[in-house]
């Protein structure tokens, strides 16, 4: 469902800061339709060390509870991946191709646009060879960041939601530490929740497989010089050094609309998500996948009024949900009173690690981690969505109800039932029928690309529930019910946003 595009950025093809470690289910999902998922998982991140988080006093102190990653991804194709944005970078634009074989232009900067009933035409000063050039397509999806100027010069408002966070990032070297802990009999973890006594929660994360880590400190520890901080966080000495130590303002705010004319907000242009919980690349991932099926129906030809605007309609919710996700991500690293005691190596020291372990393993901690609630648990309520309204009730579990994801099942070893969608729509048949070839000849009157998947697997039949399910390019359930559609022009048109 390709269509031509150019991407441009004023940034190099270096990414100088290392962030967004992951890559959630829902968007490896979409990387193995686009064919990279393999080479993410080849670039090697995080090497032989496992991929777990532990709850610990210090790295190599107490540990007080431990999430075993990827134990739970049953439901899906593509379990998550960590991978960090400078090890995510070079994969993707191998896939895509820089300018002049591919898309991507680097160096590039936009300067101004104006859009007018047939398109947008970009002005843009091209850095490396100290000119200007004005780029003319039909439409402009602006992923610019947070300040986005196009947000501005569209006039669209994004006014912060909470106030904004500011974070401490200190990256360091700790070239022996994985030694150090290997002949100390700890097992190591790719993440750390380091527990300090006055409640707060600091991530220590590794950054690559040669001893670079990253300290997530808050603001208010600005005073401690952050040698001191990196050697508290570790419980034996070791050689460290610190190469850099910032501070960064997160604002939390989610734009008000998220187009304007010919115009679409997307990424961190659209919205800006506290770090906890890692939904901000996520969520941005999905915004590509969802407005791109629209656009490359617009392309084509078979798009309605409304398909475009409905955009707007699914996305800017997903993002409200995520920052308040956010929120509950933020608080579970607490500010809760932990007791003075945690690190002591007495009967107490031992009641007070138990007693938090227990409560960590109850308590919503693991949505810093996984939270299929956030990714998978949102159902699009938008007019492209036909049927009742359903309510996601945690813990979320697959299903084919309208303006959820799709249920993945097996069909044959290494074959997804998400493997079969992604190209026009697709009809899941439980049960043969004899109207089935109306509807087949309604979507090819609309111009509606539509393939229909008969599927005798009982088990997968009980997990969809329903005999009919109809499943949009982006895997989210468009309709579903117990007999062919009964009017299916009118459904072929609702689900392309004509009515
Ligand atoms: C400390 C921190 C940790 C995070 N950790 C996670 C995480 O673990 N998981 C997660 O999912 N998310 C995380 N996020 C959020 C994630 O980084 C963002 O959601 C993601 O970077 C958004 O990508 P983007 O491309 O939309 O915007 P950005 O990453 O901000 O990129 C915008 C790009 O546009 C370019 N640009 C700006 N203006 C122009 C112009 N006029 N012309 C041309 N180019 C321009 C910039 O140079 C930049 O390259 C984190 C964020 C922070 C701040």
């Amino acid at each position: 469902m390709g269509c031509a595009a150019w991407c441009w950025s004023r940034a190099t093809a270096r990414w100088t800061r290392p962030r967004s470690v992951r890559s959630a289910r829902v968007s490896m999902e979409l990387f193995r339709r686009w064919g990279v998922a393999e080479k993410i998982r080849c670039a090697e991140f995080p090497g032989a060390r496992p991929p777990d988080i532990a709850w610990v006093t210090q790295v190599g102190g107490h540990e007080i509870h431990r999430f075993e990653r990827f134990t739970h991804d049953t439901h899906t194709p593509e379990p998550e991946q960590i991978c960090p944005a400078d090890w995510l970078l070079p994969v993707l634009l191998t896939a895509v191709g820089t300018h002049p074989g591919g898309s991507i232009l680097f160096r590039h900067r936009l300067d101004g646009f104006t859009q007018d009933a047939d398109g947008v035409t970009a002005r843009v000063s091209r850095l490396a060879e100290g000119d200007t050039t004005t780029i003319r397509a039909s439409y402009l999806v602006s992923t610019d960041g947070p300040c986005s100027l196009v947000r501005s010069a569209c006039g669209i408002q994004s006014t912060p939601r909470f106030e904004p966070q500011v974070l401490r990032g200190i990256v360091f070297r700790a070239p022996r530490l994985a030694e150090g802990l290997a002949a100390r009999g700890y097992r190591p973890a790719l993440t750390y929740f380091l527990l300090q006594s006055c409640g707060a929660r600091f991530p220590l994360q590794a950054m690559d497989n040669n001893g670079t880590f990253k300290l997530i400190a808050g603001s208010d520890e600005g005073a401690i010089d952050a040698l001191s901080l990196v050697r508290d966080a570790i419980a034996f000495d070791t050689p460290t050094e610190v190469l850099s130590d910032e501070l960064t303002n997160v604002p939390l705010m989610v734009a008000e609309r998220y187009r304007a004319g010919r115009v679409f907000l997307m990424g961190a242009a659209a919205h800006t998500l506290s770090p906890p919980g890692g939904f901000g690349r996520n969520i941005a991932i999905a915004d590509a996948a969802d407005l791109g099926w629209k656009l490359a129906a617009e392309h084509a030809g078979w798009a309605g009024a409304g398909l475009l605007d409905s955009y707007d309609a699914e996305r800017r919710p997903v993002a409200l949900e995520g920052l308040e996700a956010a929120g509950i991500a933020l608080r579970s690293r607490g500010s809760d009173d932990l007791s003075g005691r945690l690190r002591d190596d007495t009967s107490e020291g031992v009641l007070a690690r138990t007693e938090l372990g227990l409560q960590l393993a109850e308590s919503v901690a693991h949505w810093d981690v996984d939270a299929p609630e956030v990714h998978f648990g949102h159902g699009y309520r938008s007019s492209l969505v036909v049927g009742d309204e359903v309510k996601m009730t945690a813990p979320w579990r697959p299903s084919s109800d309208p303006g959820f994801r799709a249920a993945h099942a097996w069909l044959r070893p290494g074959v997804s039932t998400l493997d079969i969608f992604g190209d026009g729509f697709v009809l899941v048949c439980f049960a043969p029928h004899q109207r089935l070839g109306e509807v087949v000849r309604a979507f090819e009157q609309r111009g509606v690309p539509l393939q229909i998947l008969k599927c005798a697997d009982p088990e997968i039949a009980e997990l969809y529930r329903y005999p009919y399910v109809l499943v949009r390019p982006d895997d989210h359930v468009a309709w579903r019910g117990h007999q062919p559609p009964a009017d299916p022009l009118l459904l072929a048109d609702m689900v392309r946003g004509a009515c």
